[in-house]
């Protein structure tokens, strides 16, 4: 399938609401929608069609603005219109802005796709090697979050992805730097450290999971970071999850880790649960790990 470049002039509409506030909704909720008049060039429907690709690219205006900054799809395509019959009106669903100023400079979008200067002042259709060297050139400039399975969208090809729902309130990396900033970046469940065991920063790598159960969250739900979600490590994270619709808490996830000897990360010894047991015995108190 062939994919559009769009130039965009960041002086002038279409852009309906202020660039930076969509680059942050686009980050917090994976797309934003916003409506485009195709001019011609590739104005006819026949052309332009649902499901394509859009590249937007800016091709005016001071030289160290100039480039390549959002990936989108066409997500409708609408008739021309009778008083402007040369434009067609679309919807595009911009799943990857770049932060002004981030752009990709355009010297090195025009050394591995030539074509994109052909867009100045209007839409055009690439294909082909083009179209792989724009794809190329773009997972370059556009990294996935660390800690992401998901590609950056736009590094492979719409018949390669599929859309995924997911939770935003544990996607939302504005509440991540709250939680991680209070809680640390430990699992809350096996208190897995990215740093000791692996060397790398944890706070990226650490997962975010909302406790609050679903039949609280209704649309008036309003989430607090530090009271409904928790650290936990992709292990235990697909654990909780594994039960529907009432995820399992951090205090049944420390219970499954103690049951099986593995809480703190630490295999026990048969000796040291033996120990642990008659120690509890002796007690007269359950080993009841819910402490956290
Ligand atoms: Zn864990
Ligand atoms: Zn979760």
């Amino acid at each position: 399938m062939s994919a559009v470049i769009i130039p965009w002039n960041p002086g002038e509409p279409p852009w309906d609401r202020p660039y930076a506030a969509d680059v942050d909704a686009v980050r917090r909720d994976g797309v934003v929608r916003q409506h485009w008049t195709l001019s011609p060039g590739v104005a006819s429907p026949v052309v332009a069609v649902r499901g394509m690709e859009v590249w937007l690219v800016i091709l005016t205006g001071p030289p160290a603005a100039q480039g390549l900054i959002g990936h989108g799809i066409l997500a409708a395509v609408g008739a021309p219109g009778a008083e402007h019959v040369t434009t067609t009106p679309v919807e595009i669903d911009f799943d990857a802005l770049l932060p002004y100023g981030d752009q990709l400079p355009l010297p090195r979008l025009v050394d591995r796709v030539p074509g994109v200067l052909a867009a100045v002042g209007r839409p055009v259709v690439i294909d082909g090697t083009d179209e792989a060297a724009m794809r190329a050139v773009w997972r370059e400039a556009c990294l996935p979050d660390a800690g992401s399975l998901e590609p950056a969208p736009g590094s492979l090809p719409p018949t390669a992805c599929t859309r995924v729902q997911a939770n935003r309130f544990e996607r939302d990396p504005e509440m991540r730097r709250t939680v991680v900033a209070h809680r640390g970046a430990a699992c809350h469940a096996c208190g897995l450290d990215f740093e000791q065991r692996y060397g790398l920063d944890g706070d990226a790598l650490v997962q975010m999971h909302h406790i609050t159960p679903p039949e609280y969250v209704d649309a008036d739900y309003d989430v607090d970071p530090l009271v409904d979600l928790v650290p936990l490590c992709p292990t235990c994270h697909v654990v909780a999850h594994s039960r529907w619709p009432r995820p399992y808490g951090v205090g049944e996830l420390r219970e499954m880790l103690a049951r099986s000897g593995f809480l703190s990360g630490t295999a026990l010894t048969a000796e040291q649960l033996a120990a642990e047991a008659a120690a509890a015995r002796i007690l007269g108190a359950s080993s009841d790990p819910k402490d956290s």
